[in-house]
């Protein structure tokens, strides 16, 4: 059985059964409002017992006495009230859920002397939300029941000023939508989700209000984007690319744009793969995922901003039409390519849609997103993606939001030393610059098709998918992009 969250705020909201949640601190491990609930006896023992102290996200869970109007009491740890940022208030939301259990009713209560702002509360509720998502459709079995129901909880937070929280909460609803449309995207096998299908979650975007143009096999071939085209040859599901357009802002503003990679499935084309783990590459649509999910966020909670989203979708399969190594393409810019490795498809699909989003946007600033290397895993791990720029102002932007957000970005170096690797005997340049420096090669390759542009390359191989759990995310498909690109927009490009 899956859950079905729905939160709400209440200045006056009375517990009636159910589970009694408080919030406790180094400062004052049982808050009044934990006692208020009846157990105050009991906590003191439980605290002491279990050796709580109200470090951060450390928890009580105790059977309520019958005296008490809760079922359960539990007291989630905050630590040092001073040090608490955004994330670490969604980090106790994500605990909050993991005591959900088998009740249908959860209050929160915050109405001490030290409750937490409307932000924070709303970031609880965020928090909570991220956690509490789950990919489990296609499990006609769910955990030890064989109910494949939906159980319905309800969340409420008690809090002075619950209107604040509630204006501050629909924009994290926008937030949580976007990222929970980027984890379903990339968990959804490609079997489901080929390049046309792709392009109809898209369009479904326009019931937000954007503006959605998705360009065919034939719109691509006018436009003469022989490098995306290349890579879907041995695929029999025909490319797709998707344009998104949120106008928040003046009609004349320049837009700030965002480009991701959308291969729907990566074999490796003739250059395979080996088996193992190839399972994972339903996820190389990583960064299409992102863009959606971001662009969804922006049109959610309308966003004075206008922006562009272009993916580009394809599958990459070896075939008897697929392309070989040695073939050379003329990518929509003019500039040829030599492909070395079939399977350094990624940038061939990002090439051409990054010139067709200058030519045809004029934007601002431009960013893509892309699942592009392992190498970028070899160096940053898990932790943080690779950020690779033409600009230091936009690189710092990013890096900030990344702080802020915790969808850490680090800065790797551009430069010609590298640029030459790709340097091709038959061509302008080559799809791959051999195995040293992987993910800065292949951001060089991206670099030559972005001409003046203030641009940045976001390299989420080992961010996107699989990587460690946290309080906030479970899911093999973290959403990563979504929130760290929503911010740099809220604080750097809105009117
Ligand atoms: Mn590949
Ligand atoms: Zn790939």
């Amino acid at each position: 059985m899956s859950m079905s969250i729905e939160i709400s705020f209440s200045k006056s909201a009375k517990v009636t059964g159910g589970l009694a949640v408080a919030t406790g601190t180094l400062a004052e491990p049982v808050s009044a409002s934990a006692r208020a609930v009846g157990a105050s006896d009991q906590l003191d023992k439980a605290i002491k017992v279990a050796g709580f102290s109200g470090k951060s996200l450390t928890t009580v869970d105790l059977l309520a006495p019958a005296n008490s109007p809760a079922d359960r009491i539990a007291i989630v740890g905050l630590g040092d009230l001073d040090k608490l940022e955004a994330h670490d208030w969604m980090r106790a939301g994500g605990k909050i859920f993991t005591l959900i259990g088998k009740v249908d009713k959860v209050t929160v209560l915050l109405g001490d002397q030290e409750a937490p702002s409307a932000e924070a509360t709303a970031d609880m509720a965020l928090g909570l939300l991220m956690r509490a998502y789950a990919f489990d459709a296609y499990k006609t079995k769910k955990g030890d029941d064989d109910d494949a129901g939906v159980r319905k909880v309800k969340i409420v937070f008690q809090h002075s000023n619950a209107t604040a929280c509630k204006k501050a909460f629909t924009i994290r609803e926008a937030v949580a939508g976007g990222v929970e449309l980027a984890r379903n995207l990339v968990n959804e096998p490609a079997n489901v989700l080929g390049p046309v299908e792709f392009a109809d979650r898209a369009k479904a975007l326009e019931a937000l209000g954007m503006e959605v143009e998705i360009l065919t096999e034939k719109d691509m071939k006018k436009l003469k984007m022989e490098a995306l085209l290349g890579v879907a040859l041995g695929s029999v599901r025909p490319p797709r690319l998707a344009v998104m357009r949120w106008q928040g802002a003046k009609p004349k503003d320049q837009p700030v744009a965002f480009v991701g990679k959308g291969v729907v499935f990566d074999t490796g084309g003739i250059s395979i793969k080996p088996a193992a783990g190839m399972e994972d590459m339903k996820g190389d649509m990583g960064g299409a995922a992102a863009v959606i999910g971001l662009m969804h966020t922006l049109a959610a909670r309308k966003a004075k901003v206008n922006a562009v989203g272009i993916i580009g979708l394809v599958e990459n399969m070896p075939d008897g039409a697929a392309q070989r190594p040695g073939d050379i393409v003329r990518s929509m810019s003019g500039q040829t390519i030599e492909i070395i490795n079939t399977d350094a498809e990624g940038r061939l699909v990002l090439c051409d849609a990054l010139t067709y989003c200058q030519e045809k946007y004029k934007p601002a600033v431009m960013i893509d997103l892309a699942t592009l290397t392992g190498a970028v895993m070899v160096a940053l791990g898990q932790h943080h993606a690779g950020l690779f720029s033409n600009d230091d102002e936009l690189s710092q932007a990013l890096v900030k939001a990344g702080e802020t957000t915790r969808e850490r970005v680090w800065r790797l170096p551009l430069g010609p030393d590298y640029d030459k690797m790709i340097d091709s005997k038959f061509a302008d340049m080559k799809n791959t610059g051999g195995r040293y420096a992987g993910s800065i090669t292949a951001a060089q390759f991206l670099k030559r098709f972005v001409g003046d542009t203030p641009w940045a390359h976001l390299d989420i191989a080992g961010t996107a998918m699989g990587s460690p759990s946290t309080e906030i995310n479970q899911s093999w498909a973290s959403g990563f992009g979504v929130r760290l690109l929503d911010e740099l927009v809220r604080a750097n490009y809105e009117s």
